[in-house]
């Protein structure tokens, strides 16, 4: 199956895609799995063992309420943040779930297992789920791994992933692969893109589809320029979008192009505060790194030609450009902090946005090859240090300046003729080789850098 550009753009809720996002959805596919088998009925207790990252930084992720709500049966692609909260409440105090939305069980956020130290061997992020009946014989069992971006695989998937053949199949393997593609049929990246997604759904559905992602984008950020206060977690982390909002909009109501820098950090913090405290967003092509794409589609809708002339269009070829991009991160590498450091991140949603930022400015493929690789290189080897565990410092402010480096990284490309001296396929298995060298301190264990640097008062 070709990795989608709804795989990795998808609506889901805060603060992290493989800590929060994945976590409910691995817990919703084992409700799904003892009801397809018929073993629901059977349940009187559910044990959940979190391992690795999960472990270590679950509890500034919202991982265990999100395994909670999974059990139930919400979805992060549906659930309402006011019913999240609501049920949170109601389950902390009654020390009870409905596993399925059917069968009361005793469980909380506190009896889940901690298991930091203990590493699952496919990937750092992983919990097992144990359904157990009332006499204390075991019903059903499954590990899962979260492996970034809300992607998530069982033990037996993972294994396929490794040995087999990859699990997706973008229909371009590499970079070198898709210029070819639209060298041979004189198409753009995006066109290359919607081909792939025309093979499962109509070129209507995936236009459709593509703006409604859009407006999810543009809703997370109106809201999280509207509120105001302190993120959640002992941080006390001030929320500086509304402030700045204000203030922007009086000081250039025109939106003058001198001001574009200002907007752009602006739509990042705003989508990133938002994220952090638990809201409904847009994983791109991870939640930390969810406010690049949106901040550089900004920039494209609002300065330059093709955004301001046509922005449905605009957009759709700004997606499905950073979506081939974004592909290729996830066959050729990943796209996981806890896997490979910030760079996974921060830095692939920035080389998408560079590339897509390249083809809305009319850059051939090449360039926008270039823009990609440019964006990638000068993130390599960033580290994932979030302090606290919460996906506040430095994850707001890095996705503003990350933003600002894939626009200049398109610029940049748009200056050259799309040749260069090192390619996105190289800095992609580079940024890989990078994440497997880097210490276990800087991959979302919150362990190294700046997370230990730093005193965080306890509550
Ligand atoms: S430091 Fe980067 S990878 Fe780590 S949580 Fe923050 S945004 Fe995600």
């Amino acid at each position: 199956m070709a990795i989608s550009v709804f795989d990795l753009f998808s609506v889901g809720i805060g603060p992290s895609s493989s800590h929060t996002v994945g976590p409910m959805r691995a817990a919703g596919r084992f409700v799904d799995e003892l009801v397809a088998r018929g073993l629901l009925d059977e349940v009187a207790d559910v044990r959940v063992d979190l391992f690795g990252s999960l472990a270590a930084t679950g509890a500034g992720h919202g991982t265990m309420p999100a395994i909670l709500l999974g059990l139930e049966g919400y979805r992060p692609e549906t659930i309402e943040t006011d019913d999240m909260e609501r049920r949170l409440a109601a389950i902390r105090v009654e020390g009870k779930i409905q596993l399925a939305g059917r069968i009361l069980l005793a469980l909380t956020e506190s009896d889940m297992v901690l298991h930091p130290l203990t590493q699952r061997g496919h990937h750092p992020n992983a919990m097992t789920v144990t359904a157990v009946a009332a006499g204390g014989e075991e019903v059903y069992h499954e590990t899962y791994f979260s492996i970034g971006g809300g992607f998530v695989v069982t033990e037996a998937e993972a294994t396929h992933r490794e040995t087999g053949e990859p699990v997706g199949d973008s229909g371009f393997r590499s970079a070198a692969d898709l210029l070819a593609v639209t060298e041979r049929d004189r198409i753009a990246v995006s066109q290359a893109m919607m081909r792939l997604e025309c093979a499962t759904r109509t070129e209507t559905e995936v236009r459709e589809r593509l703006l409604h992602i859009r407006d999810v984008m543009v809703a997370c950020q109106t809201k999280g320029m509207s509120r105001d206060g302190y993120l959640p977690g002992n941080l006390r982390v001030r929320r500086r979008a509304h402030d700045w909002f204000v203030r922007l909009a009086a000081e250039d109501p025109q939106r003058d192009p001198a001001f574009a820098e200002d907007w752009v950090n602006l739509v990042a913090l705003a989508v990133n505060e938002e994220n952090a405290s638990g809201g409904r967003i847009v994983t791109a092509p991870t939640n930390g790194a969810a406010g690049i794409i949106p901040a550089v589609l900004y920039y494209a809708l609002h300065y330059t030609r093709a955004g301001l002339t046509d922005p449905d269009a605009a957009t759709i070829r700004f997606l499905l450009t950073a979506g081939a991009i974004g592909s290729l991160y996830k066959e050729r590498a990943s796209i996981s902090g806890a896997e490979v450091g910030c760079q996974g991140e921060v830095g692939s949603a920035a080389s998408m946005a560079a590339g897509a930022l390249a083809e809305i400015l009319g850059g051939t493929p090449q360039q926008v090859e270039n823009a990609a690789e440019i964006a990638m290189e000068h993130s390599l080897g960033l580290t994932c240090d979030p302090i606290g565990g919460l996906v506040q410092i430095p994850c707001i402010e890095r996705n503003a300046i990350s933003a600002g480096k894939a626009i200049n990284a398109a610029r940049m490309a748009l200056r050259g003729d799309g040749t260069h001296r090192v390619s996105l396929d190289e800095v992609i298995d580079t940024m890989w080789a990078t994440g497997m060298d880097m210490s276990a301190k800087y991959k979302e264990t919150s362990t190294g850098g700046l997370a230990v640097a730093v005193n965080v008062v306890e509550c």
